[in-house]
């Protein structure tokens, strides 16, 4: 299928591509939808076997970015970023630069922030070049990493998912299966650690394992073997598309709440889960607290407004749970509808003309003068 084609599927406003052979930039930026603000979004990088897999994320991922910002209550749109290359290979001061610059030129349409494979220290080297970077380190009076505020975020969600399963939020004594020991796991697994849950990890990487192993006496299993681990809930933190065909029938959680994107390959899994009895928290919904921390930078940044925002995200599956019930739709149609609702009501309202210095009415003004 065509690019083009592909973008009126969802109905994209604009798909960048970024090269810069200097440096190796291979890059791509997608806008989905800016009715309620710039499009932010982290920049991904990752190894993608081909160009058509990266796009295939970066579309994903940046109408992800719409519907979490707008289900967040946010002004921003969606968008999203992914740099083709091995993070742990190929980073470059030249090529976070090169980078920088393409999100320059899009002057403030797309602003940028951490995602798997980046941190504060890329978001600075990207800062170099451009204003529209967020998540840059808290010396620059940014808001540094996003992961511990998306972690609580995502740990209200649970609490909230839990509820609803086991009539308890309480998390102390469960079970919990965690897939990917990255930057939201580390600090989510704290939560859960220090409320008494017990862990069963795994990655990619031996390294990542062995930090939860030791500080929260986690139990370690083979990448493969995390789906079939008897737990009572399943926190995905990898990567998307985990929740298949393949995968769903194998869970043994009554609940799954993770702060990875995009995590049902198809909404039709969405209705697979409900069918096996299997309590999901919307991803978009229980991962916003990245987004409402970075998106904070805009009024000036504040960690206590951010951490009261991020508190009611306990409120807002519960909700979602509630809606989900009433309408007999599954809770991952419930968020898309309450988030796609907001947008339309927003641009319904938008569509008042307000006069603007720039426009040409300024010269009905000037002839008084
Ligand atoms: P990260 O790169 O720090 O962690 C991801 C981890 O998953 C890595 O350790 C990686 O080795 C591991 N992994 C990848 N594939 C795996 C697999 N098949 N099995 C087991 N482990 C695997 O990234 P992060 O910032 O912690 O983000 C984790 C997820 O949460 C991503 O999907 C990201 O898009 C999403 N997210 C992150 C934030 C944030 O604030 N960082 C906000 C919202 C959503």
């Amino acid at each position: 299928m065509s690019i083009l084609s592909r973008m009126q599927d969802f109905d994209y406003e604009q798909v960048v591509f970024c090269q810069d052979a200097s440096s190796g930039l291979k890059a791509i930026i997608a806008i989905h939808d800016t009715t309620l603000g710039p499009a932010l979004g982290g920049a991904r990088m990752w190894p993608y076997a081909s160009e058509e897999e990266a796009l295939t994320d970066v579309l994903r991922l940046a109408r992800g970015m719409t519907l979490k910002s707008a289900a967040a209550g946010l002004d921003l749109g969606g968008g999203k970023a992914v740099i083709i290359g091995d993070p742990r290979k190929d980073k470059s001061e030249a090529l976070f630069r090169a980078f920088g610059r393409c999100v320059a030129s899009l002057g403030g349409r797309y602003i940028t922030a951490e995602d798997v494979g980046t941190t504060v220290q890329d978001m600075e080297m990207i800062y170099q070049e451009t204003d529209f970077v967020t998540g840059v380190s808290p010396a620059f009076g940014s808001s540094g990493n996003p992961a511990p505020v998306t972690a609580f975020g995502v740990y209200q969600g649970m609490r909230a998912a839990a509820e609803k399963a086991f009539g308890t939020p309480e998390l102390r004594g469960r079970a919990i299966a965690v897939q990917g020991c990255g930057n939201v796991a580390y600090h989510l697994a704290r939560h859960l650690h220090e409320e008494g849950a017990r862990l069963i990890v795994t990655d990619l990487y031996e390294d990542n394992v062995r930090r939860f192993v030791q500080e929260f006496e986690a139990e370690a299993v083979a990448p493969e073997a995390i789906y079939d681990v008897q737990a009572d809930i399943f926190s995905p933190n990898a990567l998307g598309g985990i929740l298949n065909d393949e995968t769903v029938p194998r869970l043994r959680a009554r609940v799954v709440a993770g702060a990875a994107n995009n995590q049902l390959a198809d909404a039709r899994h969405a209705a697979a889960l409900v069918e096996r009895g299997i309590v999901y928290a919307p991803d978009f919904v229980i991962n916003a607290g990245g987004v409402i921390n970075v998106a904070d930078e805009l009024y000036g940044y504040n960690r206590e407004r951010v951490m009261k925002k991020v508190e009611t995200l306990y409120d807002k599956v519960k909700h979602i749970f509630a809606v989900a019930d009433r309408e007999g739709i599954t809770p991952h149609d419930a968020a898309e509808r309450l988030a796609l609702e907001r947008i339309e009501a927003v641009r319904r309202v938008r569509k008042r003309f307000l006069a603007d210095p720039k426009h040409a009415l300024r010269g009905l003004s000037a002839r008084r003068t």
